[in-house]
């Protein structure tokens, strides 16, 4: 601890590592510090010690596999390359059953769950997604559903169905929805949001939507994009709306922060987040979000060698297998857009943690469905 203790000397960090060393609650300036931090090391090892206190040497990981049913959107996110209009090139849209046989190859090869989100399509009914998701659980028992923004939601509550957000979250609930995805969130602060998703649901909007859904007793996870236009106290902002939602309700699973992926979308004169700045991110979300157990290291938008580093500096969680990631590789994303279960588990293993097959919940997942042969985590 000498050692660390002089660390965080040298940084500047003493004082706040005193706090965090003690198990106290960070404030916002010294978040902002952090995340200011000439040195990011300290910051890192300030993160891991939190990590491990939650966490132990636990590292864990998800066979799961994305699914998009359509990427025609009614906005045009500055940020987003995946949209398309109805009738452009590059638009899809998949039946419910073409998604329930895709979610089932899935399944019989032991994915544990689906993860599932599309543009704001202008027409599709109500009905596409609850025969969407009740479809999937059929065809596929056991195998968790992770689906939809808050954004989706609340377009499929005030456009298509005109019902209570309520309503139509205890319908998808019904049908087999285990948890909302994170996605929407992007930076909470209304100037950033009109300036890279003019016309998206506000920071109230999408918190509402989660704070809803975890009064009906279920879970959800929380994201931010960051290394665009927003400014630290921008993040710092965006992490405190989270934690008083988590205060008060306790419904977020996990925290997934990831970089903005410049190329193909109209912030392309932007670059990318550093590496440093992406490690820097990730463990002030894990001292600051005190509250939540799980910070994922996203490697789809981080490459799996910084997201394998980040599990020292505060994650805990190498997200999933994914199979066929298309949002972040529209957008140009270098990274593969898959990974086995074996890959994932080495690269946990190599960093210094104990690799566990984990479902949404980021529980250690019971096996489902057929025999797997892809989640041993001693390969
Ligand atoms: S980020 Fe989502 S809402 Fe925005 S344009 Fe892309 S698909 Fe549409």
């Amino acid at each position: 601890m000498t050692v660390l203790w002089d660390a965080w000397r040298r940084a500047g960090i003493a004082d706040i590592a005193e706090r965090v060393v003690a198990g106290e609650r960070i404030d916002d300036a010294s978040a902002q510090r952090l995340l200011a931090c000439g040195e990011t090391s300290p910051v890192g090892a300030l993160a891991d010690l939190v990590s491990r206190r939650k966490n132990g040497l636990r590292g864990s990981f998800l066979v799961n596999r994305y699914l998009n049913y359509s990427n025609i959107c009614l906005l045009s996110c500055r940020f987003c390359a995946f949209y398309r209009r109805e009738g452009q090139p590059g638009s899809f849209l998949y039946s419910v059953e073409e998604m329930a046989d895709q979610a089932f190859e899935s399944w019989r090869s032991g994915a544990v769950e689906v993860h599932c989100v599309g543009g704001l399509h202008p027409k599709l009914p109500f009905s596409y997604y609850r025969d969407l998701v009740s479809a999937i659980k059929e065809r596929c028992p056991g195998m968790m559903i992770k689906a939809f923004t808050a954004v989706e939601i609340r377009h499929m509550a005030r456009r298509i169905a005109r019902r209570p957000i309520p309503e139509v979250l205890e319908d998808l609930a019904g049908s087999g929805l285990d948890s909302l995805t994170g996605g929407g969130a992007e930076i909470f602060d209304a100037e950033v949001r009109d300036e890279i998703c003019r016309g998206k649901e506000t920071a109230e909007e999408w918190l509402e939507v989660h704070r809803i859904w975890h009064r009906l007793g279920k879970k959800s996870t929380a994201t931010m994009l960051f290394g665009h236009v927003e400014t630290p106290a921008h993040r710092v902002d965006h992490l405190r709306r989270l934690r008083e939602l988590q205060d008060e309700t306790g419904g977020f699973c996990g925290f997934v922060p990831f970089a903005f992926e410049p190329a193909n979308t109209k912030l392309s004169h932007l670059r990318r987040a550093s590496a440093m700045d992406t490690l820097r991110t990730v463990a002030v979300s894990r001292i600051y979000l005190d509250n939540i157990d799980h910070i994922t290291s996203y490697w789809i938008s981080s490459g799996l060698s910084l997201g394998q580093i980040a599990l020292s500096f505060g994650a805990d969680d190498l997200h999933g297998t994914i199979e066929e990631e298309r949002i972040f590789h529209m957008a140009g994303s270098k990274t593969p857009v898959g990974q086995t279960a074996n890959a994932l588990a080495a690269a946990i293993r190599e960093s210094g943690r104990e690799p566990v097959a984990r479902d949404t919940y980021y529980r250690i997942h019971p096996v489902i469905g057929p025999p797997q042969e892809t989640v041993g985590v001693g390969a």
